[in-house]
């Protein structure tokens, strides 16, 4: 049986990677999905039967029957729009287990003090469960703040206590790493008392909390990514401390993919992890229209005069933002430019790293329109375009468009790589209001002599545009 489990294990893992080489790409990513569903799957049947004699198998049934009642609804019916805060809870799910899984593994081996009824813990054991307690309670109670801010439960501006803010999270790092030595050295010596893991457990949960406040909204993508991290860390951790090789694979997985999707966004962001923990960004922003301190106004325009631009131009970048996907307009854009390509006008499209509100949003969102690939550029291949392009169409996208990230130094995004619609001959940009977008700051791309701005739900204006091509 023991031989079962392992290959069990061991296909499980295969399918893991094969899984995960399926989401380098829009095309594969479903199927990527399922197969690596499956392997957790496979996984799972592992690990039922490597406790079969020993589980508690009304607690098991209860935590299946708990963990499927919660998990599928969400996940089938959060909108894709509001898919950060629920990797957040997921994420945070995960670190609170890693963190359970700690306090039991405490329990079991030293039966709270003595080792009542343990055997004497293994040093990976030991390592294992107390770096899983203070990662996965960082983890557990960062994750609640990242759902609260995006979910926008909490303020999304940074709340911080500000100059103590360093030193008091160190000194809480301290006091968790105290106790963990304390823990350990005690391990083999009638094991420490158990409210030094509740202190532990306590500390490391502040600083969890104390760490992700601060950070201001604009940043929290990056800082989930970062939690997802740690929890797979940390259950890798816990599975060192279980001796169950599945989730060791499972968790280094997490640990690396997570650790490089950070780097990614980060980068595309122009931020560095470092800065990004020290917290404060993304939070303020100024009144829309005041850029430069003079009162600029905005041009209004109607779909007739956009049909028009577009119909005799040369070449039309589409800019989709988070507002196509709340529009869920992406189904009209394609129709909007097939018009504009019979009549002879090459149509592209920018991505832009962080466009939308996950990684590959606008992506996903335009493949399922069935929009080519080959027709949507990265932003380093598109942006030498903008200066020969007759007209950048934004469609509900305002951070990635805003200039004063490249040229105003005193701007909260400031080195953040946009995409250059500023460029074009003429914008027109598809949104319902000034409102600011996620970063919360003015776009002064709204006021330049360039731009119209068309108001209205992203849909509606695309299908009016659409309406006015035909007419043409
Ligand atoms: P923004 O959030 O900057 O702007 C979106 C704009 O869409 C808003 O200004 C809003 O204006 C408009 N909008 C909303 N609903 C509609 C609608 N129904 N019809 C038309 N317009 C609409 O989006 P961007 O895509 O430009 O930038 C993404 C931002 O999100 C960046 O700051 C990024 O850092 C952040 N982020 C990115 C994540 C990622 O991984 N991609 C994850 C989380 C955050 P109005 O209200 O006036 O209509």
């Amino acid at each position: 049986m023991d031989n079962l489990v392992n290959i069990l294990y061991i296909v499980a893992f295969a399918l893991f990677i094969y899984g995960l080489m399926g989401l380098t790409g829009p095309k594969t990513a479903v199927r990527g999905n399922w197969i690596a569903a499956v392997g957790m799957g496979i996984a799972v049947v592992a690990t039922l039967i490597a406790v079969r004699d020993t589980g508690n198998w009304i607690l098991i049934v209860a935590g299946l029957v708990v963990g499927v009642a919660l998990g599928v609804p969400p996940a089938k019916y959060t909108k894709m729009t509001a898919m950060p805060q629920l990797v957040a809870a997921f994420n945070g799910v995960g670190g609170g287990t890693v963190a359970l899984i700690a306090w039991a593994e405490f329990i079991d081996t030293t039966g709270f003090s003595a080792f009542k009824h343990g055997e004497e813990p293994t040093v990976h054991i030991i390592v294992g469960s107390l770096f899983a307690a203070i990662i996965g309670s960082i983890s557990f109670w960062g994750s609640l703040i990242a759902f609260g801010k995006l979910q926008e439960i909490l303020p999304g501006k940074p709340i911080g206590v500000g100059k103590l803010q360093q030193p008091l999270n160190l000194l809480l790092l301290i006091v968790s790493v105290a106790a963990a030595v304390v823990i350990g050295v005690r391990a083999s010596d009638g094991g420490a008392p158990w409210w030094w893991m509740v202190l532990l457990l306590i500390a490391a949960g502040i600083l969890g909390l104390m760490v992700v406040l601060p950070i201001g909204g604009a940043d929290m993508p990056v800082v989930i990514s970062l939690l997802n991290a740690l929890t797979g860390l940390s259950a890798a951790a816990a599975g060192l401390a279980l001796n169950n090789t599945a989730m060791i694979v499972a968790g280094m997985i997490v640990g690396a993919s997570g650790t490089i999707l950070t780097n990614l966004m980060a980068k595309a962001m122009n931020r560095s992890i470092p800065a990004i923990v020290a917290g404060g960004f993304g939070g303020g922003g100024t009144a829309p229209g005041a850029s430069g301190g003079e009162q600029k106004q905005a041009k209004a325009t109607s779909a007739a005069d956009a049909a028009i631009q577009m119909a005799y131009a040369n070449q039309v970048i589409v800019v989709p933002g988070y507002g196509m996907a709340v529009a869920q307009a992406q189904h009209a854009v394609k129709e909007m430019a097939a018009l504009l390509e019979a009549k002879g006008v090459e149509v592209k499209y920018a991505i832009h790293p962080v466009a939308g509100r996950m990684p590959g949003h606008m992506n996903v969102l335009l493949a399922e329109a069935e929009v080519s690939y080959d027709a949507m550029k990265e932003m380093d291949d598109v942006n030498g375009e903008f200066n020969r392009t007759d007209v950048a169409l934004v469609i509900g996208a305002n951070d990635v468009t805003n200039p004063a990230a490249r040229e105003d130094k005193a701007s909260p995004i400031y080195g953040m790589p946009v995409l250059n619609v500023d460029q074009a001959r003429s914008v027109i940009v598809l949104k319902r209001s000034m409102n600011s977008g996620f970063a919360g700051i003015d776009n002064p791309l709204f006021y330049a002599d360039h731009t119209s701005m068309l108001f209205g739900d992203a849909k509606k204006s695309v299908g009016a545009v659409t309406e006015e091509l035909k007419a043409l």
